[in-house]
Order: structure tokens, then C-alpha cells, then sequence
């Protein structure tokens, strides 16, 4: 009798062992795909998109935006990104990885781009807003800060200019940030963009620790 309590038990625990081992096994398998098919996508994605991956530049931009000859202060802290942040943190913020502003000392108007391929477009639309050949937006945060409309357009009154480094950009959502690029984006009269061009800062390179003595 005893004899085969035993063997019950030792076929109980054998089953036992078996589940575990096909759970632990079904697990992995599925994290390792998932692991598999991230890097797949991640590779692929930059190969069609021409956007590197984090961290394969780290270069900066200064930049102001005028709406008919007022300049509008971009530099809310809801909108700057921490220097550091957990995975979860960039998960969940809303703010890009690879490109924002970062709040502190010479920081106002420059932007941090953090990966090859990264465009002008992107920054406006992690920031909440939208700029092309026509049209720019300002997020909600903006608008109601420095008292402006969502989207101005070029008309026959006021025309959206995009300079950098004083030359004219045909199509600015796609321009290509460049190391040290100095942005005008300027709705109004084109006879104000000079003088606009010239205010904008030189601190992008002081991040990319580059100034001219
Ligand atoms: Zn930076
Ligand atoms: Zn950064």
C-alpha cells in the first residue's frame, strides 16, 4: 500500500517539474522573440526612415520663433526634458529621447538632437506643435502662455520663413539639423527677418563644446 503512495507522488511531482519546465521555456522563447523582432524593427525602421538610433549623434541647434515681429518665449519648463530619465520615464512622459530642450543655464532656445536623421519637423511635433513650407502651430501650452493662435499661415499679408544660418529653407519640417545650425522661424513681413536672424543665440555651442575662442 505504502509502496504505492509513493509512486503516485513521485508521478505528481514529475508532472510538476514538467509544467514548470515547459512555462519557464514557453516564457523565454516569447521574450526572446519579442527581443528579436524589437531589433528587427528598430534596424528596419532606420534603414526606411533615414532616424538613427539613440545616441548615434548628439549635436545642437539655436532657435527663435516671431509672430509678426513678436518674439515668443519657447522656453516653458513643461516643455524642456530632464537630463536624466528612467526607460519608464521616456515611455511615459511624452517627451522624445531623441530630440528636446533641456531646462538650465544657457539653455533657452537651443535644441538637443540625439540621433542621425533627426529633422525640424520632429522637434515641433514632440514638443506638441507643427511647422512646414506654410503653416506653424503652437502647442496649447504656448498658446496660452504668450497669448498667440494654434496655426498661422502664409498669406497675402504675412509670410512664414524659415532661415538658418540666414539662408532661406524651402521645406522646413524635413530640414536635417546640422551641429551649431542657427534657426529663425519668422511669421510676419520679410523686412523684419535681418534683424530676427541676428538675435538668434550662440549657445548651442557652448553644449557641443565648440566655440570659437
Ligand atoms: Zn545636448
Ligand atoms: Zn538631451
Amino acid at each position: 500500500m505504502k509502496k504505492k503512495y509513493y509512486k503516485i507522488i513521485i508521478f505528481i511531482l514529475f508532472l510538476i517539474l514538467i509544467l514548470f519546465y515547459f512555462k519557464y521555456k514557453g516564457n523565454t522563447t516569447t521574450l526572446n522573440d519579442k527581443i528579436v523582432n524589437g531589433i528587427i524593427y528598430a534596424e528596419q525602421l532606420e534603414h526606411l526612415s533615414g532616424l538613427g538610433l539613440l545616441d548615434s549623434q548628439h549635436i545642437h541647434a539655436d532657435y527663435k520663433v516671431f509672430i509678426e515681429g513678436k518674439e515668443i518665449n519657447m522656453s516653458y519648463p513643461e516643455l524642456q526634458a530632464p537630463e536624466w530619465g528612467s526607460a519608464e520615464f521616456w515611455r511615459t512622459s511624452g517627451f522624445s529621447r531623441f530630440v528636446h530642450m533641456h531646462p538650465g543655464e544657457n539653455q533657452s532656445g537651443v535644441i538637443h538632437i540625439h540621433a542621425i536623421g533627426v529633422r525640424l519637423g520632429m522637434f515641433f511635433r514632440v514638443i506638441g506643435g507643427s511647422l512646414n513650407h506654410s503653416c506653424i502651430s503652437f502647442p496649447e501650452l504656448i498658446q496660452k502662455q504668450e497669448s498667440v493662435e494654434q496655426t498661422y499661415c502664409s498669406d497675402s499679408d504675412n509670410i512664414l520663413q524659415v532661415l538658418v544660418n540666414g539662408e532661406k529653407i524651402i521645406n522646413p519640417d524635413s530640414y536635417l539639423f546640422h551641429d551649431l545650425d542657427r534657426i529663425l522661424i519668422s511669421y510676419g513681413k520679410i523686412s523684419q527677418t535681418n534683424e530676427q536672424m541676428k538675435s538668434v543665440g550662440y549657445q548651442a555651442c557652448i553644449h557641443s563644446e565648440n566655440c570659437d575662442e
